[in-house]
């Protein structure tokens, strides 16, 4: 049968379609919403994002980077679509929410070789070539499957999001606009506190009433998204040296740093909304309120969204998936996305991006790629399939996941920056001879 059956519209999904579409495969997308929701979409649009717009650091030299950069070369659709919906945010790549899925979508709707099918996939195929990216909020009956199929226990653990405020409710005569050490422009909005504020602030959230947890002894916070008040429960000062630091963040009036600074991030183009950068929590609603109302410069802030905690389903990807992203077992099968153990949209559009091509080649009878170790996505999926640990966590794409650089260019290159400098450049290089080497030719005669 020459057709691919891709389950998840998200930002895996919507990628591993469009590559396997685009070399003439016939593609099934299919996508639960709005017939069934999930607890954190609000729409009916492939690829919504459901929490920051920052797809993260595209600062030339970061892993984060590199990342992009080679989706970019890739022809990822993501990146492309990410590109015409750009919003101001320092050195990171954010995104116009709205535009991102809506444009997305369009793109899908009207691609020749992608049947768009609204409907909750309940059972997995097992005879036919499919791909699993149905992210950290699969639905139910689909999990039950899952599990069935990987004869584990499902994995759970929590994220949780951070609230989203009107740009007007600001008050900007104690607010600043600027970017952390000055780079890129005045994209960030920031709240300063001296130290009297700031230990109310610490005071009052520590103490504030959480949402009860169903099932809260089994929880396990992913570090890098730690809800505030967690963080700040680890002591007086983790918030200052965390997402409340305010290194880089003079005071336009006295040119001096002051005691701590809560940093706001732009939402969309119309600049009408900001984020609170580091702000997740998982607060009843009433207590964010009051709480955040006691930032400087937030006194009457409206709140547009506020923090949440959510569900993150993961499978235990060393012991099933290759780092093709097939399962061991079932070579037709893949999984791609949230639910294969990597954490964050663009390394979600990564492993998207491979299942897809190399879906699409089973069709031709050709060899399974497998991405260069030195590069992002083939760092990542070589940490799923293969991460030795009887604890296995989801991680964002770092350099500590990536091959190493040759020792004569580590040992030329001490500092830190030079080195990842060229570790991003050996990379690339890697990854332009890889792929250069990928036909991309028609399979819509086989
Ligand atoms: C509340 C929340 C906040 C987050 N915040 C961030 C963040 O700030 N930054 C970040 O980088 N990452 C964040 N993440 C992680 C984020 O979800 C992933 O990075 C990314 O969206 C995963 O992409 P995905 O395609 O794997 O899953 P998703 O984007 O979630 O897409 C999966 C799709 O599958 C659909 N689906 C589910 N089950 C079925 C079924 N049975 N049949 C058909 N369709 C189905 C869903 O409706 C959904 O559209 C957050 C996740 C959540 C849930």
């Amino acid at each position: 049968m020459n057709e691919i059956n891709v389950i998840g519209g998200g930002l895996a999904g919507v990628e591993a379609a469009w590559q396997a579409a685009e070399t003439g495969a016939k593609v099934r997308l299919y996508e639960m919403r709005p017939v069934a929701q999930t607890p954190a979409h609000r729409t009916d649009k492939l690829a919504e994002i459901v929490c920051s717009n920052s797809l993260k650091s595209d600062e030339v030299g970061s892993a984060p980077y590199l990342l992009k950069e080679e989706l970019r070369r890739g022809k990822s659709l993501v990146m492309e679509v990410a590109a015409q919906t750009r919003v101001p945010a320092g050195a990171a790549l954010a995104v116009d929410r709205g535009r991102f899925s809506e444009l997305i979508t369009e793109r899908i709707e009207n691609h020749p070789h992608i049947e768009l099918i609204r409907e909750e996939i309940k059972t997995i195929p097992h005879d036919e070539i499919t791909i699993i990216a149905t992210g950290p909020l699969t639905s139910e009956a689909l999990t039950v499957e899952i599990m069935k199929m990987t004869g584990d226990d499902q994995l759970y653990f929590y994220d949780a999001i951070a609230p989203i405020v009107a740009a007007d409710s600001i008050d900007m005569n104690i607010a600043f606009k600027a970017a952390r050490y000055g780079k890129g422009g005045d994209d960030y909005i920031n709240c300063p506190m001296d130290r009297a504020q700031y230990e109310t602030f610490y005071n009052e959230l520590i103490n504030a009433k959480s949402v009860p947890l169903k099932r809260f002894e089994e929880t396990h916070w992913f570090e890098s998204c730690l809800p505030i008040e967690e963080i700040a429960r680890r002591g007086v000062d983790t918030l200052r040296f965390g997402p409340m630091k305010p290194k880089g963040l003079p005071l336009p009036a006295t040119g001096r740093e002051p005691y701590a600074a809560v940093q706001l991030r732009q939402e969309d183009l119309m600049a009408d909304a900001y984020s609170l950068v580091g702000f997740q929590n998982h607060l009843k609603y009433g207590e964010q309120e009051r709480v955040l109302k006691l930032i400087p410069g937030m006194e009457n802030a409206d709140f547009l969204q506020f923090g949440q905690i959510h569900r993150n389903t993961f499978i235990n990807s060393p012991q099933i998936l290759d780092a093709t992203l097939q399962t061991k077992k079932n070579p037709k099968l893949f999984f791609a996305g949230q639910i294969t153990g990597v954490e964050g949209y663009i390394e979600s559009v990564g492993t998207g991006w491979l299942a897809g091509l190399n879906a699409a080649r089973i069709l031709r009878d050709e060899a399974m790629l497998v991405a260069p170790p030195t590069s992002a996505i083939g760092a990542l999926c070589r940490y799923v399939s293969n991460v030795e640990t009887k604890n296995f966590q989801p991680v964002n794409i770092t350099f500590g996941l990536l091959a190493e650089a040759p020792l004569e260019l580590r040992k030329k290159y001490r500092n830190k920056r030079e080195r990842h400098n060229i570790q991003v450049e050996l990379a690339l290089r890697d990854w332009d001879e890889w792929i250069s080497r990928i036909d991309k030719s028609s399979v819509a005669s086989v």
